[in-house]
């Protein structure tokens, strides 16, 4: 959750409102033998708590995701020790999101052995850029509490029009949830795992096995699910999000629909969601992935065209899709804004820019083998930049003393052409490319032949420049080995 782009906050009329909220904010449900989930009782609005599970063993329990909050975390933790006395062994964190992370600190206060397992995405968010984000997620709250508490105050809708009682009741647990977030942040540890996971791991729990897998990037870079095969359960984490799917900035639609269709591979009979009631069917799950497969079409035909974001927005027609989550609702009409139809189109669009571009940038290259086989002056020319340079790394002696060639592209072109020998014949492989607005660089392993005969292999450094008729070389770095390369792998 949390890509919001209004701000929420709270006010003078909610202490009203506080002293209505009902005392327990979840509900226990029995899943299974030892088997249970919490199911959250805040309206589902822009902020909200997530479901935990709780695997208890002979010996010790494995958890679901902390809240977003210690305090509501404690709540669950006072919850799950009235169910058992076991300690907790691991916390699992299904993804790097604050609703589902904040709490890790409770537990390790609570239970000091306890050991969190997260994907290494996660993992390396919750470490890296998380804390940035963080910070930016705090500084921006007070503004978001500000708006919802004017929305109550007002009694007005986002858009202007009467507040409906679900949206009273929605804004003000936003704003409660808000509010308690930024009090409590001064003293918040994040706690990273301490055990990652890059594809699947096991854990056994008496004769209990529980899988923890990652079916590819989809909510977020690091989406774990915790699947029990024996008792078809699955803890989905935000992979499933109800009513409103929660896409989000972070996420990657293709990727997400991907990761739908593996989950659904599980075979489940039990889904908990990250937010929302436990599902026991697929309607939710095929919906979503329907609804992302569309973003994704409609996203790549605008950008095959050429379409800005904005013009892409207009063209991607989600009312359908809009009524089939949030039916009448303005209060989930208004989640579906910040939580699909927003962030998703933009998170479409940005990986099918990139993916544009890496494609571009690989045929530029590819162009200038293809030139430099056909001898083709005239084509190598016109895929350089004017003042492009070509740096050779040859082998001097000793061999770690290289002769270095420098060429202007025009001189390069030239000789090649001039070249009498065989075709020239260079392939690159396992390249890797970067991006970055107008700046590409492509690192590739290359073989090259004169016609038949192997002559040499190495590394190409092709530093890229986006102009107006599209990307140029602006520099290309090689090296050159004559002994031990490597096969170019069967393409
Ligand atoms: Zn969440």
């Amino acid at each position: 959750m949390r890509s919001m782009r209004v701000g929420l906050a709270i006010c003078c009329m909610l202490p009203a409102l506080l002293g209505a909220q009902p005392r327990a904010r979840f509900d226990i449900e029995r899943l299974a033998d030892g088997v249970y989930t919490t199911v959250r009782r805040e309206p589902a609005s822009l902020f909200f708590e997530p479901n935990s599970v709780f695997i208890i063993g002979p010996r010790d329990v494995i958890v679901v995701d902390a809240q977003f909050s210690l305090e509501t975390t404690r709540e669950v933790i006072a919850a799950l020790r009235r169910l058992t006395d076991k300690p907790v062994r691991w916390v699992v964190n299904t993804h790097a999101h604050d609703d589902h992370i904040t709490g890790n600190q409770a537990y390790r206060d609570a239970y000091p052995e306890v050991q969190f397992i997260a994907h290494r995405a996660t993992r390396d968010t919750m470490v890296g850029v998380g804390a940035q984000k963080r910070a930016e997620f705090l500084a921006s709250l007070p503004g978001t509490i500000g708006f919802f508490r004017k929305l109550l105050a007002d009694g007005k809708s986002p858009d202007g029009s009467p507040i409906t009682a679900e949206e009273r009741a929605g804004f003000a647990s936003d704003s409660v949830l808000g509010t308690r977030f930024l009090a409590e942040a001064p003293g918040v540890h994040l706690v990273p795992a301490d055990i990652v996971v890059d594809d699947r791991i096991e854990l056994r729990q008496g004769g209990r096995v529980i899988e923890l897998r990652h079916l590819g990037g989809g909510h977020s870079a690091g989406d774990l699910v915790v699947w029990l095969p024996a008792e078809r359960i699955v803890a989905a984490g935000d992979l499933v999000g109800l009513p409103v799917p929660l896409v989000g900035s972070t996420s990657h639609p293709a990727a997400f629909a991907d990761a739908l269709v593996r989950l659904r591979g599980l075979g489940a009979a039990v889904v908990v969601p990250g937010h929302g009631p436990v599902q026991r069917d697929e309607r939710q799950i095929v919906a979503v992935e329907e609804m992302l497969r569309a973003i994704v079409s409609g996203v790549e035909r605008g950008v095959a065209r050429g379409d800005s974001l904005a013009a892409v927005r207009r063209t991607v027609d989600l009312t359908r899709w809009r009524d089939r989550f949030a039916g009448e609702s303005k209060l989930q009409r208004f989640a579906f804004a910040n939580y699909v139809a927003d962030p998703a189109v933009a998170a479409a669009f940005a990986d099918a820019t990139a993916a544009s571009a890496e494609h571009e940038v690989r045929a530029v290259v590819q162009r200038l083998f293809d030139a430099m086989r056909a001898k083709d002056t005239a084509a190598m020319r016109a895929l350089f930049d004017q003042d492009a340079k070509l740096v050779g790394m040859r082998p001097g002696r000793p061999a770690d003393a290289p002769v270095v060639q420098r060429l202007t592209a025009a001189d390069f072109a030239a000789f090649v052409a001039r070249d009498t020998r065989a075709p020239w014949i260079e392939r690159a492989w396992d390249a890797e490319v970067r991006i970055s607005g107008s700046l590409a660089t492509v690192w590739a392993a290359y073989d090259f032949h004169f016609g038949e005969t192997f002559s040499h292999c190495g590394v190409d450094a092709v530093q890229l420049l986006r102009t107006a008729q599209g990307w140029r070389i602006m520099s290309i770095a090689d090296t050159f080995v004559r002994e031990g390369c490597p096969q170019r792998p069967p393409p």
